[in-house]
């Protein structure tokens, strides 16, 4: 039975990775029939906070990856405390009395003589009279790490890797808070909740070894380990906030949609067998396989999401995309609750939106009164001033008195009847015309967006021009 998790802790923005890690997790179990276990990993006291589990939690939701739990560690502490006093009595734990300012003179000491940082096992070997002496002063609970030996971590998608016990630090398992470290915790729980895959970011290699130990001093088997490549920034360093933008929160207020991320997400490090870039969460399925992992750090191409963001926008049927665009710009909390107004809108910008919250932008202009512009930009190149004040009165003339709908067809019916006899060429005459309805010398297709600002707009848009 596939069982696998994802453990974030709760100490910060909800990130990419755990999205990334999430998808693996949760795909590998879609193929075995499994089973997906959310665990907030929330034993550090002092950086874990609740909001920041509610916000992981809903972008979990948002990607749109489901889970069982959460379970909480915080909620789990008796768990803990007994396994660790299983750890004490058969003497693969012990007892530590050292009081920070006795750590730090040991730091200080072996960063002075260039020796390895760690902890120099002063209590590992206090007899139990000594011991005693210590009373019910505060102590930790550190792992026992044999002197000699060596531990092999077998990770599914590497060769063994071997770490000798002499380079494995007397590690910390039971805080003097009473709360687990993360080492402790995470084996714990694992077996406890019978996962039998961890399925998890590169960068917790180097604490396998430690993971196994415990495994070994428990006498439980332990699951099976991968290790997926980390995100990487161009440069080949791990994504970080100063590159990249990590939190989800920014994917989903900036308007990528999950789909395209977790598309995104599925191309890093692994590929489709037949290497095609666009697929579906549920295709992934289908064809999912470990074997076409790579390891070879994959980049995190923010204009290559884009990208994949605009190519899922496009497929999108117009309506389901107004949908999206309301949602997301509500988020933001800009009035937009004109819904008809928004699926008017929506086929004009479609083909050029990359991101949902590019329409905040492109569409600024239909919203936006008065209309902010440089009206320089109504002057097309060499042309007199004056002439285009009178060019756009004649314009507005001619729309004033426009009879028929007010409909793209029509309007360019009656736009084109006047530039017959008008004193400037159609095309210098369509941008005047096109700057002084939308701001911009670049829009969606003029008389389509004309009808859809409607002739009151367009009128007074028209007078503001040459006010
Ligand atoms: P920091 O910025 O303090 O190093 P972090 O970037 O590792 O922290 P965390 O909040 O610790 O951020 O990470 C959240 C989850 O995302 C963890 O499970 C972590 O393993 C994973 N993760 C972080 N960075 C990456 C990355 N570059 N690639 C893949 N997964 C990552
Ligand atoms: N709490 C760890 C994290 O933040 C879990 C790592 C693991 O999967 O073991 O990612």
């Amino acid at each position: 039975q596939v069982r696998v998790r994802i453990a974030p802790s709760p100490t910060g923005a909800p990130h990419v990775g755990t999205a990334y890690i999430g998808l693996f997790n949760y795909v590998f179990a879609r193929v075995h029939g499994g089973q997906c276990v959310i665990r907030i990993e929330d034993t550090d006291q002092a950086r874990s906070e609740r909001r920041y589990e509610e916000d992981i939690l809903r972008s979990l939701r948002w990607v749109g990856l489901a889970w069982d739990g959460p379970y909480r560690q915080s909620e789990r502490l008796p768990v803990y405390r007994e396994h660790v006093q299983q750890l004490l009595d058969s003497g693969a734990a012990y007892r530590c009395w050292c009081t920070p300012e006795r750590l730090e003179a040991v730091r200080q000491q072996q960063r002075q003589d260039k020796a390895p940082m760690r902890y120099d096992g002063h209590c590992r070997y206090l007899t139990e009279a000594e011991a005693k002496a210590h009373g019910d002063q505060p102590s930790v609970v550190r792992l026992k790490v044999p002197e000699d030996g060596s531990t092999v971590v077998h990770d599914a998608f590497r060769d063994p890797i071997t770490i000798e016990h002499g380079q494995i630090d007397d590690q910390v398992l039971l805080k003097s808070d009473g709360y687990p470290t993360y080492h402790l915790a995470n084996v714990v729980d694992d077996h406890v909740m019978e996962i039998s895959h961890v399925i998890r970011a590169e960068e917790w290699i180097s604490s396998t070894p430690k993971h196994l130990m415990l495994y070994h001093a428990f006498g439980w088997a332990p699951p099976v380990f991968m290790h997926m490549p980390l995100l990487r920034n161009a440069d080949r360093s791990k994504i970080s906030k100063r590159k990249n933008p990590v939190s989800l929160r920014y994917y989903e207020r900036q308007g990528y949609l999950p789909e395209a991320l977790l598309n995104f997400l599925a191309l890093m490090g692994w590929s489709m067998p037949d290497e095609r870039e666009v697929f579906t969460l549920a295709e992934m399925i289908e064809s999912f396989s470990f074997d076409r992992i790579s390891l070879g750090g994959p980049v995190f191409d923010l204009q290559k999401l884009e990208w994949l963001n605009g190519m899922y926008i496009r497929q999108l049927s117009p309506a389901a995309l107004s949908e999206r665009l309301l949602e997301n710009a509500r988020a933001k909390s800009r009035l937009l609750d004109d819904n008809a107004y928004v699926d008017a809108i929506t086929p004009l910008l479609q083909e050029r939106l990359r991101t949902l919250g590019d329409f905040q932008d492109m569409a600024a202009f239909f919203y936006d009164t008065p209309l902010a512009y440089d009206k320089a930009l109504l002057l097309p190149k060499g042309r007199n001033p004056r002439e285009a004040v009178k060019v756009l009165t004649e314009v507005a003339e001619v729309l004033t008195r426009h009879a028929g709908p007010w409909q793209d067809a029509e309007l360019e019916a009656s736009v084109r009847a006047y530039v017959e006899g008008a004193k400037w060429p159609g095309r210098d005459l369509f941008m005047t015309l096109r700057t002084a309805v939308t701001g911009r010398t670049a829009s969606p297709p003029l008389f389509a967006t004309m009808q859809v600002l409607g002739r009151d707009l367009c009128l007074s848009r028209l007078e503001d021009a040459v006010a």
